[in-house]
């Protein structure tokens, strides 16, 4: 993180660039961390602010990605908050946006739709035929839908089992974070790509084509799906987490 912010009066200065903002361009507020003691080891020396998107010294570009959701890049160019704009104390922001992700790395992945993906699939596979004959006698294809729908059972007793763990109160359960959001980013791009391998080379039809297979959602979603790894810390670091908080294995980097 190199956006920093600086003591200036009774407030801060902050000046630089944050990359994959998502919903920038129609937010109020912005809860942004910056670097305020550059001296102190990597994950220290951070602060959480809020800052107003009217600003003037802030300026939003868009980023499309793949999956055509929009994110931004945002520049911070001498934006001043005052004090009242810092979240908790100074220097302790990454304490703060680790906790916020645990929260996120479950709810911005919950199960339910996801869960419709495969009901979809399911109907799919229920009505449709190939070379004249109904996809739900192809074995291949009874397996596949088969191992899915015992991945799907897990990845929703995975989220069940977070809500149980986060209703507890107390600090969020790090690594039952970790291993939902991990399985169940997994699993969703898995079944995007048996998506478009049961439905064929027409499932490469566009939401909106005419006789596009699950209405396009197979394609649509097997773009999409890929940022889900990405968004919320990647699957790599979801796997150290587990590995060093659940496991206790020691830090392999
Ligand atoms: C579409 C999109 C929307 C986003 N929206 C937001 C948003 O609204 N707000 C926000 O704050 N962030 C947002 N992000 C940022 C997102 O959380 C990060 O992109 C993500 O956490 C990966 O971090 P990075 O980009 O710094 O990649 P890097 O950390 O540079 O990772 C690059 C590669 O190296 C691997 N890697 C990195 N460290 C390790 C390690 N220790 N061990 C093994 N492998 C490792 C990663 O797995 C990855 O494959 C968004 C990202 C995307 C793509």
């Amino acid at each position: 993180m190199q956006l920093k912010a600086t003591r200036d009066g009774d407030g801060w200065r902050l000046n630089g660039q944050k990359t994959w903002t998502t919903s920038a361009h129609f937010a109020e507020w912005y809860w942004v961390g910056a670097r305020t003691d550059p001296e102190a080891p990597k994950h220290h020396g951070i602060t959480l602010f809020l800052v107003p998107m009217d600003h003037p010294g802030i300026t939003v570009n868009p980023i499309w990605t793949m999956g055509d959701e929009r994110t931004n890049e945002v520049y911070l160019d001498d934006v001043w908050v005052s004090d009242d704009y810092v979240v908790g104390e100074v220097n302790r922001g990454f304490q703060y946006i680790s906790e916020a992700l645990d929260l996120e790395r479950f709810t911005m992945f919950t199960f339910s739709p996801i869960g419709q993906r495969f009901d979809l699939l399911c109907e799919y596979v229920a009505t449709a035929e190939r070379d004249g004959r109904p996809l739900r006698e192809d074995p291949v294809v009874r397996r596949r839908i088969a191992r899915l729908a015992t991945e799907a059972e897990v990845a929703r007793v995975m989220g069940l089992r977070f809500v149980a763990e986060a209703s507890r109160g107390g600090a969020a359960p790090t690594a039952e974070a970790s291993e939902y959001k991990l399985y169940a980013t997994e699993f969703s791009k898995r079944l995007a790509d048996a998506s478009m391998d049961i439905a064929g080379p027409g499932s490469q039809l566009r939401v909106r084509t005419e006789d596009a297979p699950m209405a396009g959602r197979a394609e649509s979603t097997y773009r999409y799906t890929v940022i889900d790894t990405i968004g919320g810390g990647t699957s790599e670091i979801q796997r150290n987490i587990i590995a060093r908080r659940k496991l206790g294995l020691p830090k392999s980097f």
